[in-house]
């Protein structure tokens, strides 16, 4: 395959969009690995995505940094080169990491910076996708592939008056780089999601003044952080055939087993011993501990109870406590946030926990937030109110299919894919942790290099068959929304109003967004049906 520039229009084998950890290995596969022509557009004015974009103070990865990273399926040496210095690395390392992935592997010759695309249409004749960027480029290809992300678009609440604000207001997605000093400042949080659990600490040791607004109280697990010894880093790297492949087959993509148990069949004294040795990890493991916890209301209600405990023993007032205390959903069935220090926070003088169910923000005014209590007047407002998830980023990048058929009018009821990763009348595209696949029910790298792997297979076959076009049947596709479905169905995790959901943007179609079969079954399923010729696909 080669690549032909035109004065007009530059024509590639393949276009990615986006280079966070996604863009990046797939370019490194497409380039490095297929000798494909291939060009990465990206936004920003550097790799990174997420850890791009996410600079507030706090912002840190809530899976263990040693297998939050690329595993030896893009290169052993890598692995034995990098040291984190954190169990949980914070943003600036996440950064650096990617940063040094992109030069290691002189990526960046192919990225094109503040290039962000506006829409992607097939053209059918010519069995090409043309793509339009903001500054008026133009390029052709013969697969376009969404490396977007699931978190990348923003969500700013729609309050009244939210321009007329005097102060400074930041959204954590989008946090300057130059960073932001509240000494002295009364501060206004918005959100008590993973994002303000990890910023509301921080900023209070700063500000005069934090008052945090929450909707939804959280299981927040303790996260346990600590510096990274150089004997952990030498077993965890002796140790990484074995944990990448756990990762693989386990559920959510860590290399933690769940305990083939359910939470009932054990005695209360030895259930809660369970919970605290979870609990001491630190971590996600108090969700690896009965297998039945999504599954099950009361099996759930043990952990709930257990973790609304340990709420209680940390927060001084009692009534602050109960308005911490999640009572209105199961545990994990909303993103359980990983907090270090977030609860003692509220035993602090300079913070103020404003309850928005029972006394809703009903105005951003110039001087504040006024609730139906009152206006509570402040300097800065944060809003970390968190993403429009999974197919917002997908819909801002208008993508057109066949016959003029757009991604947003044929996903109006709902996301409908075939394994996530592709969908009927949009031929030769590909999305990296699409909706209805893993993705954010998972360690995200793990499923990340599953998608990517999967794609560049896809398109050896392709080529070795000269094949030129490949899209799913319809038969296909509603085969997997009707699985997807099912599975969804035999867990908990409708019951809660969650951004997995889509119930965190108002208007946004109710279903589960990501896919809960499990990570290790998933592949399962994706490496059958490529051994099969990839059945379900149409190839011409
Ligand atoms: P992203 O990193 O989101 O990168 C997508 C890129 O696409 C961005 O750079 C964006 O600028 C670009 N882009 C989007 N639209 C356009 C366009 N129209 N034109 C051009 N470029 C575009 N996952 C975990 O597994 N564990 C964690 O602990 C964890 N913690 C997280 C903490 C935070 C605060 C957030 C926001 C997310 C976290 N995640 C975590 C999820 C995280 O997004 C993924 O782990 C991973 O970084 C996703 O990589 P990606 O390359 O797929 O997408």
């Amino acid at each position: 395959m080669s690549e032909a520039v035109s004065t007009d229009l530059r024509e590639l084998d393949a276009l990615v969009v986006g280079a966070g950890f996604s863009g990046l290995y797939m370019l490194h596969r497409l380039r490095n690995t297929l000798g494909m022509s291939a060009l990465v557009l990206e936004a920003a004015d550097d790799v990174g995505g997420t850890w791009y974009w996410n600079r507030y103070p706090g912002a840190r990865c809530d899976s263990e940094s040693y297998f939050y990273s690329f595993s030896d399926r893009l290169s052993e040496d890598l692995l034995e080169e990098w040291t984190w210095s954190e169990r949980f690395a914070g943003q600036p390392e996440i950064l650096r990491y990617l940063q040094h992935v992109a030069d290691r592997f002189d990526l960046r010759r192919d990225i094109r910076f503040r290039t962000t695309v506006t829409a992607a249409s097939w053209d059918d004749d010519a069995g090409r996708w043309l793509v339009d960027t903001e500054g008026g480029e133009r390029f052709a290809a013969r697969f376009l592939i969404t490396a977007v992300g699931c978190l990348s678009t923003t969500n700013l609440p729609e309050f009244p008056g939210r321009d007329s604000f005097r102060g400074e207001s930041f959204h954590t997605g989008l946090w300057p780089h130059e960073g932001v000093d509240f000494t002295g400042k009364r501060v206004a949080v918005i959100g008590t999601g993973a994002t303000g659990v990890q910023l509301i600490p921080e900023v209070a040791q700063e500000a005069a003044h934090v008052t945090v607004f929450q909707r939804t109280p959280n299981y927040d697990i303790a996260g346990g952080n600590h510096p990274v010894t150089s004997d952990f880093d030498r077993r965890i790297k002796d140790d990484y055939p074995q944990i990448w492949a756990r990762t693989r087959e386990t559920a959510f993509g860590f290399p933690y087993d769940v305990a083939d148990r359910t939470a009932l069949s054990v005695p209360e004294d030895e259930r809660q011993e369970i919970f605290e040795e979870a609990w001491a990890k630190g971590g996600f493991r108090l969700g690896t501990t009965f297998n039945d916890l999504l599954l099950d209301e009361d099996a759930n209600e043990t952990a709930a109870e257990f973790l609304r405990n340990k709420i209680r023993e940390r927060v001084d007032d009692p009534e602050i406590a109960e308005m911490l205390a999640p009572k209105d959903h199961p545990f994990f069935t909303k993103r359980p946030p990983l907090e270090n220090g977030y609860y003692e926070t509220y035993n602090r003088e300079n913070v103020t926990l404003v309850d928005v169910n029972r006394s809703p923000i009903e105005a951003i005014t110039p001087a504040g937030v006024r609730t139906a209590d009152g206006e509570y007047e402040v300097d800065s407002i944060v809003y970390a109110t968190g993403f429009d998830a999974m197919t917002g980023t997908l819909f801002k990048l208008g993508i057109t299919g066949r016959d003029g058929l757009t991604l947003a009018e044929k996903w109006a009821e709902g996301p409908r894919t075939y394994l996530g990763i592709a969908t009927h009348d949009f031929p030769n595209l590909f999305m990296i942790t699409g909706p209805q696949s893993p993705s954010v029910l998972s360690n995200m790298p793990v499923s990340i290099e599953q998608h990517v792997d999967w794609v560049a297979g896809c398109l050896r076959h392709l080529r070795d068959q000269g094949v030129d076009r490949i899209e799913p049947t319809p038969e296909a596709e509603e085969g997997w929304v009707a699985h997807h479905d099912e599975v969804t169905a035999m867990t908990l995790l409708p019951r809660a109003n969650s951004w997995w959901v889509g119930a965190n943007i108002p208007g946004k179609h109710r279903s589960l967004y990501p896919y809960v079969g499990g990570v290790g079954v998933y592949r399962g399923i994706c490496d059958d049906v490529a051994a099969k010729g990839y059945e379900g696909f149409a190839l011409s």
